[in-house]
């Protein structure tokens, strides 16, 4: 079986090395140091996560009892603040990354900044908190949920934060696992809508990805429920914009086509990257990968929070002139830091 996420995707194009780092490594004390490392995220994932959490655990709530949590900002304030607060120690403990990482909650992630020393400074990170209040008040308050609330829960499908282990995935080709880490699912009586709701800025890049994201989850839900692609619905809710309302729109068929043919061309330049190496005793064939073929991709604003510096020396001397380390504030870390779940 080969693997192909969204994430995964981009993080290639993003540095090869940090996807090498992240999904490749296998085997030897760099894997293992590589894979502590990996628990790493930044501020802005940090805060999009806890949105992400806040809004699972209202749509279980009044799935599971019936209860309209309210007071969401609030809770989303308290929780990113944990994180805030707690990330330190939790790094102390990674410190000494040939160990297994600590035991942490996974809603309380450790954050790179921590890590590698960055001050954030209280403003930035203050405008982290205060958008993941801003998100959660306009939840709440918005169109949406008033709307998926009147949809009644027996149209809702599983969510993902909540009722599964394992991210949802789809088959390609009998061969290829496609994982799909889609926020919220809803069957009607002839559309399917995936809604995907976005804590960042509204931008014409941050369109464009949301679009290429939601068309790969949107293939999952015509797998999923087993219904033609001109059936299926998506959006992306921006809830640090303002107030949302509900508008879901087909999936681009067209953009779908492309999508699959993309996903089948990226695993096919994968295979073209390993080395096949033949057992001789059991004719079974494995395959190693070569590390030059994921070359570092450095640049001061990606590799400054970047978890894996610690074991990249292109890394390494990228920062090395950075005398007083800031993060930035435009990398879309959440690249670095997202795993294919
Ligand atoms: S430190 Fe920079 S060059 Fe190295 S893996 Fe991370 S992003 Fe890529």
């Amino acid at each position: 079986m080969k693997y192909w996420s969204y994430s995964r995707s981009r993080l290639f194009k993003y540095c090869p090395r940090a996807y090498y780092y992240r999904y490749l490594l296998r085997n030897s004390d760099e894997a293992h140091r590589a894979r502590v490392l990996g628990n790493l995220t930044t501020l802005q994932m940090a805060a999009g996560g806890a949105v992400d959490f806040v809004i699972s655990r209202t749509l279980a709530a009044w799935r599971d009892k019936g209860e309209l949590k309210t007071d969401l900002d609030e809770v989303g304030e308290r929780l990113i603040r944990r994180i805030i607060a707690e990330s330190p120690h939790t790094v102390d403990a990674m410190r000494n990354c040939d160990q297994d990482a600590p035991k942490y909650d996974r809603h309380l992630p450790p954050l790179a900044s921590d890590f590698y020393n960055i001050d954030l400074g209280a403003e930035f990170t203050e405008r982290m908190v205060t958008r993941v209040m801003q998100c959660l008040h306009t939840f709440e308050q918005g169109e949406i949920w008033e709307r998926l609330r009147g949809f009644g829960c027996s149209t809702w499908g599983p969510l993902v934060q909540v009722d599964l282990e394992r991210m949802p995935f789809f088959t390609l080709n009998r061969c290829i696992r496609v994982s799909a880490a889609y926020d919220f699912a809803l069957k009607l009586d002839s559309t399917v809508h995936i809604v995907d709701w976005k804590a960042g800025l509204h931008s014409e890049r941050a369109l464009r990805d949301a679009s290429d994201q939601l068309t790969v989850y949107g293939l999952w839900a015509a797998a999923e429920y087993r219904v033609p692609i001109e059936t299926v619905r998506t959006q992306a809710v921006w809830l640090s914009e303002g107030a949302p309302i509900w508008n879901p729109q087909p999936l681009n068929p067209d953009l779908a086509s492309e999508t699959v043919d993309r996903i089948q061309q990226e695993v096919a330049e994968e295979q073209t990257r390993l080395i096949p190496v033949r057992n001789p005793d059991s004719n079974v064939v494995s395959y190693e990968v070569d590390p030059s073929a994921y070359p570092p991709n450095p640049s001061t604003s990606r590799c400054l929070e970047c978890p894996f510096r610690k074991l990249c020396p292109a890394g390494q001397v990228e920062c090395a002139h950075v005398s007083t380390p800031r993060a930035s504030r435009t990398t879309p870390d959440k690249l670095l830091t997202q795993s294919s779940r």
